[in-house]
């Protein structure tokens, strides 16, 4: 018999992984949406049964996996009166993608082990064309059992997944990515902003350095929209927020020094005030050239 698994969430992220979960490991999959319309797009595409609360979803599951917003999303989906913790059974597994605190993701797992249930905080990066792909990359925190149960599942969306720790570990190195991303893509908008004021053609110049050391993801995949004043897509600048939000806290609390992306982070709320809440982070060349 197949093995029962859940989803919550069907987002931007949580919709194309769910349906690479059912396509590639042959779970038996219910999906929970809060908004219905969305779990019907899902069951109309993908094999599949949608159910109406986290709790009935995660009920008989064996595996129940969620990618909602933040800390208190995630707190309302598995622990809320209509909880998946209340539905699930001792013996079963949580895995939440979603980008959240440290500290919930201990929270949460300290809850569920009381429960008998194990707790793998796993947020992902690769955005939508990583999740739409299947090409994630992983970052996990947990205990060792309970990774190697979710892991052969996880590779149904994903080409890295890698245990790093302790509970909230994973949460801890997606802050570490968000950190290295933040200032490397202010540095890309103002290479474009100075070239483009410089007269030069960028479409040329970032096609020879993006081959030397200046070269990136961020480069190669977003300097044509950025030189386009294009940003009408991609990770959101409020999400962006959420997550610097989490590395600053997390920063004064152990004592690292982030003056860098403290100051993206304000530019970023300069984006926010131009109408930019959902524009691409590339988007930090607007404030630059508005
Ligand atoms: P999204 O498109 O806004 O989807 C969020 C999902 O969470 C939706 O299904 C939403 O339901 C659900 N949700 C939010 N609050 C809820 C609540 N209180 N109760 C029940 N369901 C709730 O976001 P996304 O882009 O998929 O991102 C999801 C997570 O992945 C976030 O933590 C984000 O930071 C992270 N992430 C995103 C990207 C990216 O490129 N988008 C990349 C890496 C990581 P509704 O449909 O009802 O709104």
């Amino acid at each position: 018999m197949a093995q029962k698994a859940a989803w919550i969430g069907l987002g931007v992220m949580g919709f194309p992984m769910a349906g690479h979960l059912v396509a590639k490991s042959g779970v038996e999959l219910t999906v929970y949406n809060r908004t219905a319309a969305k779990s019907a797009a899902w069951t109309g595409k993908r094999k599949g049964s949608a159910a109406p609360t986290p709790k009935a979803a995660a009920a008989g599951a064996s595996i129940v996996f969620s990618c909602v917003g933040n800390d208190d999303d995630l707190r309302q989906v598995t622990m809320g009166e209509q909880g998946a913790f209340h539905g699930m059974a001792a013996g079963s597994l949580f895995v939440d993608h979603t980008t959240a605190s440290a500290d919930v993701a201990r929270e949460l797992h300290a809850e569920a082990k009381k429960r008998g249930i194990g707790f793998v905080d796993a947020p992902v990066s690769g955005g939508q064309a990583g999740a739409e792909n299947g090409v994630l990359t992983v970052m996990c925190g947990g205990e060792a059992s309970d990774f190697e149960r979710a892991e052969p599942l996880i590779m149904s969306y994903a080409r890295m997944c890698k245990l790093l720790g302790a509970p909230g570990s994973g949460q801890l190195a997606k802050m570490c990515n968000q950190i290295a991303i933040a200032g490397l893509v202010e540095g890309l908008a103002e290479c474009i902003h100075f070239g483009k004021k410089a007269g030069l053609n960028m479409e040329q110049v970032v096609e020879v350095i993006s081959k030397g050391a200046a070269g990136s993801w961020q480069m190669e995949n977003r300097y044509k929209t950025m030189i386009a004043d294009k940003f009408d897509f991609g990770f959101a600048v409020d999400w962006m927020r959420k997550d610097l939000g989490i590395c600053l806290s997390e920063a004064r609390r152990n004592g690292a020094h982030l003056p860098v992306t403290a100051l993206v982070d304000q530019f970023y709320s300069e984006v926010q005030k131009l109408g930019g809440n959902r524009w691409d982070t590339s988007s930090l060349i607007a404030r630059l050239e508005k």
